[in-house]
């Protein structure tokens, strides 16, 4: 699934190529991950000015005059594909998109957005100012890992609220930080030297401090490549990310730990599969 990475690079994307467009006609294809009949949500979008694109944790939110917002969540393998500015077309399958492509924006200046997912998990709902604010709040994301204000001290006293559970699940859970995902937990675990089943009650100031500045490191550094398209995830242009390379544990089970050469190892941990050295991370 597309974490805070992949997510943020995509809304860059969509930021620079529609950002002061206008929508010009809406094509659904498939309306079942719509919150609106698929004649509304046209008929309301059509004619809007894109003011921008914001994201919060892993939710995309495009900005549209008339008090209208689309949220946009990727979930599995739910993409953006932005196509045919003149002069640089970026043509996957061309126009008509695919059998995944379940709504097309046109848009001013021969643009298009294609909104294309294979496995249906993610969405795409139009709300207004109260229902954007209603939807936040209902979904209790924690900090912007990215953020000055996400202080170690912030992410302890959050984290510590529940001593008892175990750190990767929480990590998950967004209530202490937005947008991460199994990646990068796995990752930012690791570089940290914490076993992920250990219960955050355990973890002195100096490992949650570690942890830390590890999250927001692996962050900024998948970022600057685009993310890790380990799972199925593309970006705005069809291109994948590059962070895959940089990956230490996630994906690597039964390979050997880049630090120690110990053999990493799988365990189920909240649902989700986890990898890490048994010899760097002892609980
Ligand atoms: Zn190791």
């Amino acid at each position: 699934m597309p974490e805070l990475p992949e997510v943020e690079t995509v809304r860059r994307q969509l930021e620079k190529e529609i950002k002061g467009t206008t929508v010009k006609e809406v094509v659904v294809n498939f309306a079942g991950r719509l919150n609106l009949p698929a004649k509304k949500f046209s008929q309301i979008l059509t004619g809007k000015k894109i003011f921008g694109v914001d994201r919060r944790a892993k939710l995309l939110v495009f900005k549209l005059s008339g008090n209208n917002f689309i949220l946009a969540h990727l979930k599995m393998s739910g993409r953006f594909i932005v196509l045919g500015r003149k002069g640089k077309e970026r043509e996957l399958k061309g126009r008509k998109g695919d059998k995944h492509t379940h709504v097309i924006f046109k848009l001013s200046g021969h643009e298009e957005l294609h909104w294309n997912d294979v496995r249906k998990f993610g969405f795409l709902k139009l709300v207004d100012a109260q229902g954007l604010e209603k939807y936040l709040a209902a979904q209790n994301y924690g900090p912007e890992p990215l953020d000055k204000s996400f202080t170690w001290q912030k992410m302890a006293m959050c984290l510590r609220s529940k001593p008892k559970a175990k750190i990767k699940p929480h990590l998950l859970d967004q209530t202490c930080i937005a947008g991460i995902g199994n990646i990068y937990a796995t990752e930012a675990l690791w570089s940290a030297k914490i076993h992920p089943a250990t219960p955050v009650g355990k973890l002195s100031d100096e490992q949650i401090k570690k942890l830390h500045q590890e999250i927001i490191s692996v962050l900024k550094k998948s970022l600057a490549v685009n993310g890790t398209s380990a799972d199925a995830y593309f970006d705005a242009y069809g291109e994948k990310g590059d962070f895959e390379k940089q990956l230490k544990v996630y994906g690597r089970e039964e390979k050997s730990c880049a630090r120690c050469r110990t053999k990493l190892e799988k365990m189920k941990l909240g649902g989700r599969g986890t990898v890490f050295c048994p010899k760097c991370q002892k609980i």
